[in-house]
């Protein structure tokens, strides 16, 4: 049969959380409850403390204390991600991402209006 799959690195790992977070805030409520807010901190919070790359959770636990999750409402967390997001990229020197909640919208909710990832 095909060999066994390798653990994961660290691009396939950030990779993989960015898609998870992305999605999750592009699907979060305009009109969030408490319990939304609620564990929407839990899970960005457990980053700094569990995430399986020490680097990448020290860093992001620094952001995270200069500038603090805006959970309001769904607009508001797809563009606090992106900023998050970018804020990697360029320590990594790779592109910036437009941080527009249309941008974000096609990208992690409704795809291209050309409609091929439909
Ligand atoms: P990724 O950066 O994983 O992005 C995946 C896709 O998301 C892109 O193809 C693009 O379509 C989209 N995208 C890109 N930017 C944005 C944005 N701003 N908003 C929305 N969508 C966007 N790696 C390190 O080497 N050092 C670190 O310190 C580090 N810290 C990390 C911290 C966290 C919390 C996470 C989740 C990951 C971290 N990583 C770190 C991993 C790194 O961010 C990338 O995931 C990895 O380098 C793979 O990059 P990639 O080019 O495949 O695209």
């Amino acid at each position: 049969g095909p060999p066994p799959d390798c653990p994961p690195d660290k691009d396939q790992l950030g990779r993989s959380t960015w898609t998870f977070l992305h999605a999750t805030a592009a699907y979060y409520p305009d009109q969030p409850t408490s319990t939304h807010r609620k564990r929407m901190l839990g899970i960005l919070f457990a980053l700094p403390v569990l995430f399986p790359c020490s680097w990448c959770a020290m860093h992001f636990g620094e952001e995270i204390q200069r500038s603090p999750p805006d959970v309001s409402n769904r607009e508001n967390l797809s563009r606090w991600l992106c900023q998050q997001h970018n804020i990697v990229n360029e320590r990594l020197g790779k592109p910036l991402f437009d941080c527009s909640i249309k941008s974000l919208d096609e990208r992690w909710k409704d795809g291209p209006s050309d409609g091929r990832c439909d």
